[in-house]
């Protein structure tokens, strides 16, 4: 393994580790969060790997940049920052004798523990702490729109789906997934809004949109910006 130095036409230049396998046969190219890794087989003069690397410059720089743009993963740490209703809060973490009950003062959540460093206790506390307000604050919004759409309020749970931030059964009953109080109150007003309208129409026609329209005038805009902010507020 040698770290190496390519140069690109522009001046720029991007370092990269040199891999050298007895079995293989070609030339490899990996990027990853490691950056460049090249794996070369046995007898492979460095002209020929610059040769290559020359020929993919382009290739490589778009891909690198492509990591870089990609959201960092969260990490669990005193300090870090974290999304609540669309606003950056911090996660303070404290030292306590007790197990306490978690405080949030509008800017901070506090967590004390025994343990600060026993960050599976951390992860699972807080993402109790969000289901709870998810769970307040959705009841409210399905509540003040199921009246406005003139049907009876409808049972609610929160949802962990991997895909779908709501859903609505044919039962009537409305999941949203509870890593959607991370997002600004206009987002979840139009997840709120696209799952109450199933009630009127159980599919995506002209009809659906016109009711999610009457309760959320602008839900093309926050679909879209849902879509942009889907990964990020799964980071957590
Ligand atoms: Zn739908």
């Amino acid at each position: 393994m040698t770290l190496r130095q390519l140069t690109l036409p522009g001046g720029h230049s991007i370092p990269y580790t040199l891999k050298v396998s007895v079995k293989r046969r070609t030339i490899g190219l990996r990027i990853d969060g490691n950056g460049l890794t090249v794996h070369i087989p046995r007898r492979v003069s460095q002209h020929t790997v610059d040769h290559l690397l020359q020929d993919k410059a382009d290739w490589i720089a778009r891909k690198l940049t492509e990591l870089q743009d990609r959201p960092e993963a969260f990490v669990w740490q005193d300090g870090a920052t974290m999304q609540y209703l669309g606003q950056d809060i911090r996660l303070t973490l404290r030292q306590d004798a007790k197990n306490r009950a978690l405080e949030f003062d509008g800017t901070r959540l506090y967590v004390a523990q025994p343990n600060p460093d026993d960050i599976k206790t951390v992860q699972r506390k807080v993402a109790q702490w969000y289901a709870k307000q998810a769970r307040t604050d959705f009841t409210r919004r399905i509540e003040l729109l199921a009246a406005k759409l003139g049907v009876s309020t409808p049972p609610v749970f929160l949802s962990n789906a991997k895909t779908r931030w709501g859903s609505c059964n044919s039962r009537g009953e409305i999941r949203l997934h509870w890593r959607l109080i991370q997002a600004p109150p206009h987002i979840i007003q139009y997840v709120v809004a696209h799952e109450l309208a199933h009630l009127k129409e159980m599919n995506h026609s002209a009809k659906f949109w016109a009711w999610v329209e009457k309760l959320c005038p602008d839900y093309a805009a926050a679909r879209n910006e849902l879509k942009a902010m889907s990964v990020a507020l799964h980071l957590l």
